[in-house]
């Protein structure tokens, strides 16, 4: 559908000035980001927002053994998350909601529900970054060509796509970005995530922080190690529902990442959806 040329183009268009909404949106919270809220909204404003949903990194209740605080914010910072959205949908000129972006795992169902009917969240996204291995949990870039661990985070998305617990599914290429390479056992490990989706009419996200992290030497030439071509080709032929966010861990990316992301779903004549709600 497209050449290797137009893998390698940079793809922000400048011209491209018509309001988009975004909802992947981090905060310093989460300590590997920058920017709370309402520099989200400031810098959406600026870069042509429709509207905006804040989705950091979900906190993990300590008293379930989970110390994951090194890239996420605290139970007890919930509150400050809460007040610094509310805070920022008084200074938006368009809707923001309160999300979380959150890993998969069945004994923490009952905290997902808690985020939402609790806490108030609007959305839950599923952002599958960590493979669960016994005691071991393994960034999924760096499961390389173990083909064990990679069916094991297929398994795992799978389910989670299953719980109904998501409105949609965050960069569900991401470990390509360390795998490189399109073979038999990706493409079948993607389909069955992609086919989870149809089945269940949850969104699949375009990245944009996949295309600003750029290109990798793959076995079929230069690709974004994600959003990863081959497997958007794929989505192309089914009526999955294509989302296209900034994953922004800093103001300056908030709508131009949306905006690459959106260039990118272009070449593949997806219907973009607008709204997770
Ligand atoms: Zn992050
Ligand atoms: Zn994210």
């Amino acid at each position: 559908m497209s050449d290797n040329n137009e893998q390698t183009q940079i793809l922000t268009d400048e011209n491209s000035l018509c309001k988009i909404p975004n909802f992947h949106t981090h905060t310093k919270l989460c300590r590997h980001a920058e920017g709370m809220p309402s520099d989200y909204v400031k810098a959406a404003k600026e870069q042509g927002a429709s509207m905006l949903g804040m989705s950091d990194h979900c906190p993990y209740p300590e008293s379930m053994g989970y110390n994951w605080d090194n890239v996420r914010m605290k139970v007890s910072e919930i509150e400050t998350y809460i007040q610094a959205v509310n805070q920022a949908k008084k200074e938006a000129p368009f809707n923001v909601y309160l999300g979380f972006e959150c890993e998969y795992d069945k004994n923490f169902a009952f905290w997902y529900k808690e985020l939402k009917e609790k806490y108030g969240a609007d959305y839950l996204v599923l952002g599958p970054h960590w493979c669960v291995d016994g005691t071991e949990r393994i960034y999924i870039p760096e499961i390389k060509h173990d083909l064990r661990l990679l069916h094991k985070y297929a398994d795992q998305t799978v389910e989670a796509i299953g719980s109904g617990l998501y409105d949609f599914v965050a960069h569900p290429d991401l470990f390509m970005m360390g795998w490189h390479d399109w073979d038999k056992e990706t493409e079948s490990v993607l389909k069955a995530i992609l086919d989870a989706a149809v089945d269940k009419g949850i969104p699949l996200e375009i990245n944009g922080l996949g295309i600003k992290r750029g290109i990798v030497d793959a076995n079929v030439g230069p690709r974004y190690g994600y959003p990863y071509h081959e497997f958007w080709e794929m989505v192309a032929e089914t009526d999955a529902k294509v989302i296209c966010n900034s994953d922004a861990h800093n103001p300056e990316d908030v709508i131009v990442c949306a905006r690459n992301s959106r260039k990118f779903a272009s070449h593949f004549g997806f219907k973009v959806i607008d709204t997770v709600f």
